[in-house]
């Protein structure tokens, strides 16, 4: 619309832009009798220990069972939940229903990974939110893992690092999700405490064919181990992707290749293979 206006001072009713706030408007709405019409559900994706292949856990991912549009992904509405602040109780409530997921899967060693938003970790209540969930759960602190993003922490750096600090003497572990994507500077990475590192999809494609990509994984990985954070290797497709992340000593992956994100039946299927113990 911005471009237009160069062409065409005049035209003050811009009918596409009129037409994305209505639907802008519109989605808010439908999204708020979504939630408490429990459209929202939540699918989970395998999480494997990268040389054996073996289930360690699941990542919670929301979906929206849109009842015209069929089921939606979080593209199609994340973006807007945040912008609205509906992304809130919307994260509020898949924490507490992947939680409960988690109290009938339970097992030694078995991870739940949990998206936070930036306004969701901004929200004052948020701690007191996931202590109180977690005990309403019965899990142990120690099996959930809260994923944020690295542009959540640029803001204000104190203020986040306080906040990591107070989730995590609730015990549970956290990770940086999408790593490499926004601006992370290494010297206030080794002040955080975080325990994990996801290395994001877009270095993970070509790490088996592009020098330049597995040079920035191996560098990930070894701060990382330096640093005493364990790595997560997202959207491995296959098998050359794989084996060169098992060389260059990922702990942990994630991808198509080992499981799509499924709902919790398919994921029960999966629980009948012994896990892991630690
Ligand atoms: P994310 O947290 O980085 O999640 C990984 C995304 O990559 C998921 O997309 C997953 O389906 C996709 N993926 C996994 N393996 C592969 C693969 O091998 N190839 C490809 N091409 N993709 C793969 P999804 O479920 O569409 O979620 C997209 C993003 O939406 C998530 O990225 C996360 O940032 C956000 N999101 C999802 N659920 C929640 C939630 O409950 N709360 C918040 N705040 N954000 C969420
Ligand atoms: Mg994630
Ligand atoms: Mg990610
Ligand atoms: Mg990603």
């Amino acid at each position: 619309a911005a471009k237009r206006q160069g062409r065409n001072a005049y035209a003050l009713f811009d009918p596409e832009m009129y037409a994305s706030l209505v639907n802008e408007a519109q989605l808010r709405a439908e999204m708020e009798t979504a939630l408490t019409g429990q459209q929202f559900v939540v699918h989970y994706q395998p999480v494997v220990d990268l040389p054996t292949q073996r289930l360690t856990g699941v990542e919670a991912l929301v979906r929206w069972q849109h009842p015209e549009r069929g089921l939606l992904a979080p593209q199609h509405f994340i973006d807007t939940a945040e912008e609205s602040g509906l992304i809130v109780p919307l994260g509020r409530w898949v924490l507490r229903e992947s939680l409960r997921q988690l109290a009938r899967w339970q097992r030694p060693g078995f991870k739940m990974n949990v998206n936070l938003s930036a306004r969701q970790f901004q929200d004052p209540a948020l701690v007191t939110d996931v202590r109180d969930t977690l005990a309403e759960s019965g899990v142990d602190p120690a099996c959930l893992t809260l994923e944020i993003t690295e542009s959540m922490l640029l803001q204000d750096i104190d203020a986040a690092t306080d906040t990591l600090h107070a989730l995590r003497r609730l015990g549970v572990r956290l990770a940086i999700d999408d790593f490499g994507t926004g601006y992370s500077s290494l010297n206030y990475l080794k002040r955080l405490p975080v325990d994990i590192i996801k290395i994001d999809r877009a270095f993970v494609t070509q790490v088996a064919t592009d020098d330049g990509d597995k040079a920035l994984v191996d560098a990930v990985v070894g701060l990382s181990q330096a640093l005493r954070m364990q790595t997560v290797a997202e959207g491995i497709e296959t098998d050359d992707q794989w084996t060169a992340l098992r060389r260059l000593g990922c702990d942990f992956g994630q991808g198509f290749l080992f499981g799509r994100p499924v709902d919790p039946a398919s994921i029960e299927l999966l629980l009948d293979e012994p896990l892991p113990a630690a």
